[in-house]
């Protein structure tokens, strides 16, 4: 059973050093637990934010294997809960095999494409549709801005945005991603955030300024957006990647000065606190991925042992829509 535990925690940028692979027993289920086949793990931003000390989690510490919530198959039970062959999602670490506790397990739909409970009927989709709709509050005709626009959450917002009526504008690292973001996802506009000149291009792409900002990035682009932000503007503090991975944060200056002046709301939330609204959610998705108004975006890396050099590529901006590493197949 291979596994990739963290060799030392970064001081700076993630580099592929701060990883090793080790081999470990095969697990066996005690009482009321299972033992699972990873299948696909999520890679995910936070995984990098889980490095830097306890969050909503607990810290992960050097000689830790790296948490992940994953896709998996049950292969041995011990619990009546599940039973060989099915499929749950669980929190898992970066390796082939995993035990569990079975009441922790989520049992999963059968789907055609397992790959879609973790994109848009997954973490990735619920963040993008509760914050956006429960946190942000957009109203047809408002302009939504969000960063991180090729990413895998990003793109939901937008996406979702569009479907509500919203005009609809993103902030994405480069040209080519900017243009793959109007052209396939169907945003009104969206701007490099790496090219000089970010608030004379944002103040552009929205004449009528800004009614609702999906954060997914923090620092310098959260400050440049909040001189776009309309009086009574909400900004919905998603994440913050820019200040994941390094040691030398950066943050808006103009803060609480424009929130007061403009009346803002900025509100943080985890995806978790809206659990109870997740079945709305997924309805609401497969509606509009059955009708065409959302483009289901993945960016699958294939094998285990490419799961650091995946983390440190989305912290690069590599991936558009969700990353996931598959660890085997379904
Ligand atoms: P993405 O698929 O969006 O990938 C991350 C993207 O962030 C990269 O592709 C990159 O795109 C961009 N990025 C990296 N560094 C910077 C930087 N310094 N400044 C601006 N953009 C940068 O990841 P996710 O969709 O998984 O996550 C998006 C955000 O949502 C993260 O902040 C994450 O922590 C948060 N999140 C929050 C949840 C919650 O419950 N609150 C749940 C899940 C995710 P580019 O090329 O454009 O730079």
């Amino acid at each position: 059973n291979r596994q990739i535990v963290i060799a030392e925690l970064p001081t700076d940028a993630l580099t592929p050093a701060h990883f090793k692979e080790t081999t470990t027993d095969m697990p066996k289920a005690g009482d009321g637990q299972v033992v699972l086949k990873v299948i696909l793990m999520s890679i995910d931003a936070a995984n990098r934010s889980w490095m830097k000390g306890a969050t909503y989690r607990a810290a992960v510490n050097a000689g830790d294997p790296m948490p992940t919530y994953a896709i998996c198959e049950v292969i041995e039970t011990k619990s009546d809960r599940l039973a060989v062959g099915d499929i749950v999602a669980a929190e898992a670490t970066w390796s082939d095999y995993i035990v569990a506790e079975a009441r922790k397990c989520e049992k999963l739909p059968k789907v055609p494409e397992l790959s879609n409970l973790m994109s848009v009927y997954g973490i990735a989709g619920k963040t993008a549709f509760h914050g956006l709709i429960s946190v942000g509050k957009p109203i047809a005709g408002e302009t939504v801005l969000v960063s991180a626009a090729a990413g895998s959450v990003g793109g939901y917002v937008g996406q979702i945005a569009k479907a509500l009526g919203c005009r609809v504008v993103g902030i994405a690292g480069g040209a080519d991603k900017c243009k793959w973001v109007k052209e396939e996802m169907g945003f009104d506009d969206c701007i490099d955030y790496r090219a000089p000149g970010l608030g004379k291009a944002l103040r552009a792409a929205c004449p009528d300024g800004v009614d609702v900002y999906f954060d997914n990035v923090g620092g310098a682009v959260l400050e440049t957006a909040l001189f776009s932000m309309n009086e009574k503007g909400r900004i919905v503090c998603c994440g913050a990647i820019s200040q994941y991975d390094t040691e030398t944060p950066t943050g808006p200056r103009n803060l609480p000065g424009l929130v007061v002046v403009k009346r803002l709301r900025m509100e943080g939330f985890i995806v978790m606190d809206w659990a109870h609204d997740d079945a709305k959610a997924l309805r609401a998705l497969q509606t509009w991925v059955a009708n065409g108004q959302i483009k289901v975006t993945e960016d699958i890396v294939e094998g285990l042992e490419n799961a650091p050099q995946a983390l440190i590529g989305l912290l690069a901006g590599e991936n558009k829509g969700k990353r996931m590493v598959r660890v085997a197949a379904d």
